[in-house]
């Protein structure tokens, strides 16, 4: 056993000594497509000469300066670029290091919004079953995966959760997706009314699910109606976008699709494309206004936030992103990807849905398709699946069904968006192979 404490325990990893494009190579001279991005994070792809020229630039003048004394040029011109093309009205940017202290930024500025105002009574968060956003308490409370939240439970602040988005297995025969989605709203309305409107501080939702469910597209019409439920309430929209987000679904946020633009959006993930450790929260001119107003300050805050070399990299990638034309590409190569996904698994009999939007797509497996029955959980074959392609030279980002035993495996696909033709073709080849494998070695 190493001295690190790895995420599991009695596994040997391979170690990661270098990376080139979609590619990572570990010391034993083995070479792995990265069909995942890591976890949704590599959208560059790895080695990126501008990215790293933009670093060791920003290392040589300055690499760290803490932000209660000073703002730095480059953490003011990431946060312009973002500004430029935030959705309406959430041109102000909160710095952070990662998802989760995105979206526990989020929740106190939420809540503290309300103190501000006057409102100190609203103490409620809404949020879905089946979502993630992220491991810290207040990230794990918002988030509705039971497995994830079991043993932590009597640690985490009491959170409402409603139905995710999942038309593959939620969407009534007959039922047409735009009322499918207002059905969705439905609920999400008599939840506000059993709490009281006037309680309740925010909704939070990922726009397009991702790590604990599999990239789940909202249907059609769902998050205009909950952005309209909560203005008739006064409850703030928080959008996580950590995973969707950042050009992933082929518009820089995911959002953009439904017409919609949240209060509060949190991005991490694609923002440094995994070059430094970096999240953002979006957040209205509203709710930064009424801080101006009020205390004058956010209470809160971490060490390391707009840092400057992770702020130099996010910057590099944002830039590189616009120059080379990549949220074009995203759409291009994400209808090259559905193709390859329907011709490799389409008639598969054990994938019973294949969903996503750009480069962000998932297959969804099940043991017998007429009836939609998930593999049994105890078999792990989201385990199996992942060490399969990784024997295989694949990373890819399999879950298991954990959820009410209702959420099958799936095979979760983010590569980043340089991928070419043939890595695709190569990644589902692969993807098939080691899908196949898992499932007839399976006990
Ligand atoms: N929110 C969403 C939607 C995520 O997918 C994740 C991570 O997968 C997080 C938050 C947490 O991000 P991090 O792992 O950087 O803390």
């Amino acid at each position: 056993m190493t001295r690190i404490v790895h995420r599991t325990l009695n596994k040997r990893y391979p170690v990661a000594v270098g990376g080139e494009g979609v590619w990572i190579v570990d010391a034993d001279g083995r070479r792995y497509i990265d069909a995942s991005g890591g976890a949704a994070v590599s959208c560059l792809g790895h080695g990126h000469p501008d990215i790293n020229a933009a670093m060791h630039a920003q290392i040589d003048k300055l690499a760290y300066a803490h932000t209660s004394f000073f703002t730095t040029e480059v953490a003011e011109e990431l946060a312009e670029t973002l500004a430029a093309d935030a959705p309406d009205g959430i041109g102000h940017v909160y710095f952070v290091s990662g998802g989760s202290e995105a979206v526990e930024a989020a929740l106190k500025m939420a809540r503290q919004y309300f103190v501000e105002i006057g409102q100190p009574q609203r103490k409620h968060f809404i949020a879905r079953r089946q979502s993630y956003h992220g491991n810290t308490l207040g990230a794990l409370a918002v988030g509705g995966n039971a497995w994830r939240r079991r043993q932590f439970a009597p640690l985490l602040i009491d959170v409402e959760h409603v139905s995710p988005p999942y038309a593959y297995r939620d969407m009534q025969m007959g039922e047409s997706p735009a009322d499918y989605g207002q059905r969705l709203v439905a609920e999400l309305s008599d939840t506000i009314a059993r709490l009281g409107g006037e309680n309740v501080i925010a909704f939070v939702a990922e726009t397009v699910g991702g790590a604990t469910s599999g990239a789940l597209v909202p249907p059609v019409g769902y998050l205009k109606g909950v952005r309209e439920l909560c203005d008739r309430h006064g409850i703030l929209l928080i959008l996580d976008e950590v995973m969707c987000g950042m050009g992933r679904t082929g518009t820089l946020h995911a959002c953009e699709q439904e017409g919609v633009a949240p209060d509060l959006m949190t991005v991490a993930k694609g923002l440094g494309g995994g070059y430094q450790p970096i999240g953002a929260v979006l957040a209205s001119g509203r709710i930064v206004d009424a801080f101006a107003r009020g205390t004058g300050f956010f209470q809160h805050g971490h060490t390391y936030l707009g840092h400057a070399v992770a702020c130099a990299a996010a910057l590099a990638v944002q830039q590189v992103i616009r120059r080379d034309r990549l949220l074009d590409r995203v759409r291009v190569q994400g209808r090259a990807l559905t193709e390859r996904l329907v011709a490799r698994f389409g008639q598969h009999p054990h994938v019973g849905d294949i969903r996503g939007r750009g480069l962000f797509q998932a297959i969804e497996l099940v043991s017998d398709r007429a009836s939609k029955q998930v593999f049994d959980p105890a078999l792990k074959l989201h385990a199996k699946i992942k060490q399969a392609a990784m024997d295989l030279g694949l990373m890819c980002y399999p879950m298991g069904g954990t959820i009410d035993g209702r959420l099958g495996d799936h095979v979760l696909l983010a590569p980043p968006f340089i991928v070419s033709d043939d890595e695709l073709d190569m990644i589902v080849e692969r993807l098939g192979e080691a899908v196949d494998a898992s499932i007839a070695g399976r006990p």
